[in-house]
C-alpha cells in the first residue's frame, strides 16, 4: 500500500479498533465439564454467556482466535435496530406485529449493549442515505411503515445527502465492546479460552454428555450453543444449505476534521457504511456486491478489488483526502431470509447466525434469547426469530 493509501493492496488485516486491550485467556487443555459449553466467543456468544452465569448454569466458552478475533472486532460497530431488511420489507416478510416486536426490542438492544460495555459507544442516530431515486421512494415506503408502527424516524436532508433519520440508534468500538463482555464473563465466573478451535461437537440421541473438541482438550456438557455466525457450515455441515459465508471489508483512515459526520451513514441499501471512530478517523465499509463470487470466500482477509473500490469511494465520494492506516475484513454468515438461523441443529446442541452482516444487535437478542431457553425458560425471542 503506498502511504496515501491509494494503491489498495490488502495490507495486514488490522482493524481500527483498540490495538491494545487483548486478554489473556488460557487454551482449552484437557477435559472440562460444564452445564452449556459456547462455542465463538463474539458479541452473540459473550452475550450467551453471561446470560447463562446470571441464570447459575456453569459455562465453558470456546474460540478458535481470540475473544471478538472474528466479525465482532472487526465490524463498523453501527447499532442499527431492526432486522437487515429496511422496516416496510420486514413488515412485508413476517407480519407487522412480529416486525415491529423485533424492531422494539433490538432498539432496546442498543441500550443494554452499551450499559453492558460503558463507555464503548453512544447514541448519535443514524442516517440511511439514498443512492438513487428509486431508494428515495423506498426510504419514503419505510417512513410510513415506521409512522404507522410509531417508531422513530425523520425525513433528512443535509451534507450527507438525502433520505431517513433514526434518532435512536448507536454506534459502539465493537471490539473494545467485547472485551469488555469478556471481561465481564470471567468476574461472574464464566470458563472462557481463546485459541482453542472446535473440531466437533459430538450429540449423541440420548441423555448422555454432548463432547466439544478441539485439538487438546474437551469439554462435555448438557448442551451447547454454536454462535459463529459465518463458521456454521463448517463446523455444522446440516446448515450448508442455511447459512453462507461471506467476506465483508473496510478501510479506515488517519484522524481528520472532514467530513463533520455526526452520526453513522448506511447508504445504497445498506451496502455502504461509514462512520467517525472517535478518534477521528473515517471507517468505511461496503461493496461486497462489487467483489462479486470472490466474495463468497471462507478467506478473511482483504481483497484487492472491494478495497480499490473503498479507496476510490472514500476520495471520490466522500471526498475525503486523508491517507487510509487500516485495511481490514472478516467472514459473516448470510441467511436463508429476512431472518438469521437460530434453531437445534443436533439434539440440545443449539446454533444462531446468519445475520447477513448487521449482527450486533440481533446476535445479542439471540445470544440471550438461546441462554434463556437452555435455563429452562421459553423466550418470545425465540418464536420472534423463527427458532426451529
Ligand atoms: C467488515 C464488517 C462490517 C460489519 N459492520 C457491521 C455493523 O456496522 N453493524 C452490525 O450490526 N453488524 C456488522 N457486521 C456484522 C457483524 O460483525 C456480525 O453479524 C456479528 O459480529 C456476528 O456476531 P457473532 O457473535 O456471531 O460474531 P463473530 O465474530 O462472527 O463470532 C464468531 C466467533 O466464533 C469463532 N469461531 C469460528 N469458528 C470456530 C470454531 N470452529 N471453534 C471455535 N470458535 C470458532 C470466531 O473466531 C469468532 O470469534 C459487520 C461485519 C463485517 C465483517
Amino acid at each position: 500500500m503506498t502511504s496515501d493509501g491509494s494503491a489498495a493492496s490488502a495490507g495486514p488485516n488490522v482493524p481500527v479498533w483498540d490495538p491494545d486491550g487483548a486478554l489473556a485467556l488460557p487454551r482449552l487443555r484437557g477435559d472440562l465439564a460444564a452445564d452449556v459449553c459456547v462455542i465463538g466467543l463474539g458479541g452473540a456468544g459473550l452475550t450467551a454467556v453471561l446470560r447463562l452465569r446470571e441464570r447459575g448454569l456453569r459455562v465453558v466458552g470456546l474460540d478458535a482466535g481470540p475473544v471478538a478475533g472474528g466479525a465482532a472486532g472487526r465490524n463498523g460497530g453501527l447499532l442499527l435496530a431492526g432486522t437487515a431488511a429496511p422496516y416496510h420489507r420486514a413488515v412485508r416478510a413476517l407480519g407487522r406485529e412480529r416486525a415491529r416486536a423485533l424492531y422494539r426490542r433490538t432498539a432496546r438492544e442498543i441500550g443494554a449493549v452499551l450499559e453492558a460495555a460503558p463507555g464503548t459507544g453512544s447514541r448519535p442516530g443514524s442516517l440511511r442515505i439514498a443512492a438513487s431515486a428509486e431508494e428515495l421512494a423506498d426510504g419514503v415506503a419505510q417512513r410510513r411503515a415506521m409512522r404507522a408502527d410509531r417508531l422513530p424516524v425523520e425525513p433528512y436532508e443535509g451534507p450527507e445527502g438525502r433520505g431517513l433519520l433514526f434518532p435512536e440508534d448507536g454506534a459502539v468500538d465493537p471490539l473494545r465492546r467485547c472485551r469488555a463482555l469478556a471481561r465481564a464473563a470471567v468476574r461472574e465466573g464464566a470458563d472462557l479460552n481463546d485459541r482453542s478451535p472446535v473440531t466437533s461437537v459430538d450429540a449423541p440421541d440420548d441423555r448422555s454428555a454432548r463432547v466439544v473438541r478441539t485439538p487438546h482438550g474437551r469439554v462435555r456438557c448438557r448442551q451447547a450453543i454454536v454462535a459463529i455466525d459465518g463458521g456454521l457450515a463448517r463446523l455444522l455441515p446440516e446448515l450448508a444449505g442455511t447459512v453462507r459465508t461471506v467476506r465483508l471489508q473496510m478501510l479506515a483512515t488517519a484522524p481528520t476534521d472532514r467530513p463533520a459526520l455526526p452520526r453513522p451513514v448506511y447508504y445504497r441499501y445498506g451496502f455502504e457504511y461509514w462512520r467517525r471512530t472517535p478518534d477521528g478517523r473515517i471507517a468505511l465499509g461496503g461493496f461486497r456486491d462489487v467483489g462479486g463470487a470472490g466474495e463468497s470466500t471462507d478467506d478473511p482477509t482483504p481483497g484487492d478489488v472491494v478495497q480499490e473500490r473503498l479507496t476510490r469511494f472514500l476520495r471520490e465520494h466522500l471526498r475525503v483526502e486523508a491517507p487510509v492506516t487500516h485495511r481490514w475484513a472478516a467472514s459473516v454468515g448470510f441467511g436463508p431470509g429476512t431472518l438469521p438461523f437460530v434453531g437445534e441443529v443436533r439434539p440440545r446442541v443449539w446454533a444462531t447466525g446468519g445475520y447477513d452482516g448487521t449482527g450486533n444487535l440481533i446476535g445479542a437478542v439471540a445470544g440471550r434469547a438461546l441462554a434463556d431457553r437452555l435455563a429452562g425458560d421459553d423466550p418470545v425471542e425465540l418464536r420472534w426469530l423463527g427458532a426451529r
